[in-house]
């Protein structure tokens, strides 16, 4: 299989690439031994590496290509604003379209604020909801991914009390605290530490969903932050505008205080938004604050609600809240993790493949198949497939056209179709039979 690889296009350009750039790469997650796939174009559901090979894309753009790549009614609406200019650096129309369709979507945000990217979005939320508590303390759940700031960095992956990153004043420590998804144990550190003011939790479950979280804890979180006066964030970078049109939150009827949003939020585009209650998020309201002599949350962006995103955002919203490609990308997705976990069946392998909406993952660990999802920890997950068997794994799916995500899983779109169907699982198999034969 390496020499296959190793003979590409893409093994060229990795290898320039590395003289180039630390790693050869963008993004600590883009490095995939012997050498990451280059793409050079994308369409729908698939994508073309740089020697014309077609792949069936479950990567969807780190999830933000909810309506599959280059969807007419988002390029003519870009092509439209390129004519008009991409940037201005000021307030603009469609930039107040956008944040009415969100606050249209979304229950808990009663007001909208954009930003740049998710990482900015928690961020801006996390520093918002500390200025209306006045409390110094996040708690947050072992293994949720909330983007790469200092702030929420701290119970990331296991070990979740170590920092998975040089460069990080230990200092930082006491303004995290790190909890499982558990709400009595988050009871028990809310009661002991009054310092705790937001609570942020990844809607999905960790990574994505990878590791399953239940409604009934969302639903003891929505309480536990009441109780304990903390601000309640929804993190709802992936599930925002997928589980639903108002994502989570809205499927669900639990309403936090605050939501972060990116990716689908922003069409795909580089931006995001955070949405929270008009009391909170009266903070970053400069004229309010400006009027008593006090500063207000500071937030920045040079990029925030570009007019080439928001043009995008308000095109791809549009079609969002009409439901269908939930449902188209959330059928595709079901049929998936129905035939994958039958071939797991069938194989004899011990794996559990699972999903809500359209995602899908496989659990590799002993007794998995028969097992059930409430023993799938951040923990465990992490130590499911070492780092070799995942290159094997992701590297047998590539080989025969298939992307998928990150670990062992994907997400569809609106352009995933029935027929992509058993090609994807004719992949999977071959994957994890390489796995079987390593
Ligand atoms: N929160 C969640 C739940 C995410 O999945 C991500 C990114 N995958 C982020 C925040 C960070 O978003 P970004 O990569 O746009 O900074």
């Amino acid at each position: 299989m390496n020499g296959e690889l190793a003979s590409s296009g893409s093994a060229q350009l990795w290898e320039r690439a590395l003289k180039a750039m630390p790693g050869g790469v963008s993004h600590d997650g883009r490095f995939l031994p012997p050498h990451p796939t280059y793409f050079a174009r994308a369409k729908g559901a698939r994508k073309w590496d740089v020697e014309g090979r077609e792949y069936i894309d479950y990567a969807v753009g780190s999830g933000a290509m909810m309506l599959g790549h280059s969807h007419p009614d988002v390029v003519k609406a870009v092509q439209a604003q390129m004519e008009l200019g991409t940037f201005f650096a000021t307030v603009h129309p469609l930039e107040i379209e956008w944040a009415e369709l969100v606050q249209e979507l979304i229950p808990s945000a009663e007001r909208v604020r954009f930003t740049a990217s998710g990482t900015e979005s928690t961020l801006l939320a996390i520093r918002t909801a500390r200025a209306y508590t006045g409390k110094p303390k996040l708690l947050r759940f072992e293994g949720h991914f909330h983007g790469w700031h200092d702030g929420v960095l701290l119970g990331m992956k296991a070990p979740f009390d170590e920092w998975p990153s040089l460069g990080i004043p230990d200092e930082l420590r006491s303004t995290a605290a790190v909890a499982p998804q558990d709400a009595n144990r988050v009871e028990e550190m809310l009661k002991a530490d009054p310092a705790i003011g937001t609570i942020i939790c990844e809607v999905s479950g960790a990574n994505w969903g990878s590791v399953p979280i239940s409604d009934d804890f969302l639903r003891d979180l929505r309480k536990l932050a009441d109780r304990y006066g903390c601000v309640l964030i929804f993190d709802e970078v992936i599930t925002g505008f997928r589980w639903s049109p108002g994502g989570k939150q809205k499927l669900l009827g639990i309403t936090p205080d605050m939501t972060t949003m990116a990716k689908i939020v922003a069409g795909g585009m580089p931006g995001g938004a955070v949405g929270g209650k008009a009391e909170i998020m009266r903070l970053l309201d400069p004229n309010v604050e400006y009027k008593r002599y006090k500063p207000a949350v500071a937030h920045k962006g040079t990029y925030n609600a570009s007019p080439i995103v928001s043009a995008a955002a308000v095109a791809a919203l549009k079609v969002i809240r009409t439901g269908e490609p939930q449902r188209q990308a959330d059928s595709v997705a079901k049929q998936l993790r129905a035939g994958m976990q039958q071939m797991i069946d069938e194989l004899g392998v011990d794996a559990l493949v699972y999903g809500e909406s359209s995602t899908f993952t496989v659990y590799f660990a002993k007794g998995a198949r028969r097992g059930s999802l409430a023993s799938i920890s951040p923990a465990a997950i992490r130590g499911s497939l070492n780092r070799d068997s995942l290159d094997i794994y992701t590297n047998g799916l590539r080989r025969r056209g298939v992307d998928n995500m990150s670990f062992t899983g994907g997400m569809t779109s609106l352009a995933h179709r029935d027929e992509d169907v058993p090609p994807t699982l004719e992949a999977f198999e071959g994957a994890v039979q390489d796995l079987l034969d390593a």
